[in-house]
């Protein structure tokens, strides 16, 4: 069966890399943090001490990490693992990163030979767990049907977006929406709840009327409306607030890029930067509803 390197274990990394075990794929594992790839050792995968180590012998590579510069850091320049990776490799580069860092590492990959997709994903740490992620693919459509029943053992909806980076770009649009649609759901929950509803009545009658969206089906931002939602573990584990951010963040970068005009998008991104400076960049992004409760 396909020998697969998995590098970046962190909220979403370590249950796709676990449904891939799962699915019986012989797997060897790397992080930074030690205790992500020592939890994945004692389920069956090989422990790992560097990605190059991770990464020999492997047929796929998947990388799952926070940013532009972590995925650049993995890829590129003379210690990077395109200047070592065999020409038949193929990696799956799941992380969101900006369309244009995507494209720099589609173009060193295409010079050595190796074939590359970008491949964010959507569908949350609950996703991932699931195995119900969907995937934007980037990149072309031969590589993708060699990747597609690994990505298969991780998500549902695979999407070929279109060419390098399109992956990126689909998702920076997906997660703007989801952005503005959460800060949405968030004011109208503290202002219902001020004017004296009940949060779980008010969040039902919301899901169920026009004004419904998934963070009212899946993520309510108001404690306790929602068991396992990180509002209702004190926002921790789920989306870090400071990752919204940084996609909001990509989102702006490729509305210039185009010359669109994104003021939501722009407005989400302020608020989302207010909370980082209040210190809350570690919790799940839902955390924004501190920011209208009275
Ligand atoms: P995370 O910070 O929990 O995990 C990233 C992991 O990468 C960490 O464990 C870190 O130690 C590791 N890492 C960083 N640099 C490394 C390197 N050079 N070598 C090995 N490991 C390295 O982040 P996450 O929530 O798992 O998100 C990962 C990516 O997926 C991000 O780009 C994020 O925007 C995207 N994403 C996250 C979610 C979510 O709900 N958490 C959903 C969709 C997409």
């Amino acid at each position: 069966m396909t020998q697969i390197a998995f590098i970046g274990l962190g909220h979403m990394g370590l249950p796709m890399a676990r449904n891939l075990l799962k699915a019986g794929y012989p797997l060897k594992v790397f992080d930074l943090v030690r205790s992500a790839v020592d939890t994945l050792a004692g389920e069956g995968a090989v422990a790992a001490e560097s990605a190059a180590e991770a990464s020999d012998q492997a047929q796929v590579v998947i990388s799952m990490l926070p940013a532009s510069r972590h995925v650049e850091g993995l890829y590129l320049g003379e210690d990077g693992l395109l200047a070592r990776l065999p020409a038949d490799t193929l990696v799956i580069e799941c992380s969101t990163i900006a369309p244009e860092s995507a494209r720099k590492v589609h173009a060193a990959a295409r010079e050595r030979g190796v074939a590359l997709l970008d491949a964010p994903v959507s569908g949350g740490t609950a996703g991932a767990a699931a195995g119900t992620l969907t995937f934007m693919v980037g990149g072309e459509a031969q590589a993708l049907e060699k990747a597609r029943p690994i990505l298969a053992t991780m998500g549902r909806n695979i999407f070929h977006a279109g060419p390098d980076g399109a992956g990126q770009v689909a998702k920076v649009c997906n997660n703007q929406v989801l952005a503005v649609q959460m800060i949405a759901t968030a004011e109208a929950m503290a202002m219902g709840v001020a004017n004296g509803l009940e949060p779980a009545v008010l969040a039902e009658i919301m899901r169920q009327s026009s004004g419904g969206n998934w963070t009212l089906e899946k993520y309510n931002p108001w404690p306790g409306v929602m068991e396992n939602v990180p509002a209702s573990k004190g926002y921790s584990g789920g989306f870090m607030a400071e990752l919204m951010a940084k996609d909001l963040g990509l989102a702006q970068e490729t509305a210039s890029h185009s010359g669109n005009s994104t003021p939501m998008g722009a407005l989400a991104l302020q608020l989302y930067r207010l909370l980082l400076k209040q210190g809350k960049g570690k919790q799940d992004f839902s955390v924004v509803q501190q920011l209208f409760v009275q």
